[in-house]
């Protein structure tokens, strides 16, 4: 894996995180996408190499809102980027790691993506992400 992406943090109100995280990061946010298929809105922040992603669900039955209803507001996942997207499912998969889609799917800022279930990697959620070409 290459480097730590972004972190994910599961929000209740992108309206109130957002100027929120600017003030704590000093950067502006840089970009606000909607991914339909997983019911959230997300916003990204810039910090030196790595970015911060808030996601909000758009709907009760997104992840986020479920996950927001068990756990409260806080970190979600921790997406690495990788050069090989399938090379490295592949890999994983082998090792006995859960994956929770077996194609890479389109993830928010231009990237393919793949979750690994929680309970194969002590309780924390895992995004495997490899820029678009
Ligand atoms: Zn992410």
């Amino acid at each position: 894996m290459l480097k730590i992406e972004h972190l994910g943090i599961a929000v209740k109100e992108l309206e109130q995180s957002i100027p929120l995280f600017e003030q704590l990061l000093n950067t502006p946010c840089y970009k606000t996408e909607k991914v339909y298929t997983e019911g959230v809105n997300t916003a990204f922040f810039k910090t030196g190499e790595s970015k911060i992603e808030l996601l909000e669900a758009t709907n009760t039955d997104s992840p986020i809102q479920k996950f927001i209803d068990k756990k409260g507001e806080g970190i979600h996942h921790i997406a690495f980027e990788v050069e090989n997207i399938e090379a490295e499912m592949k890999r994983l998969s082998a090792l006995g790691f859960e994956l929770l889609n077996t194609t890479p799917k389109p993830g928010a800022d231009n990237k393919l993506v793949c979750f690994l279930h929680p309970k194969t990697t002590n309780g924390v959620l895992i995004e495997l992400c490899q820029e678009k070409q």
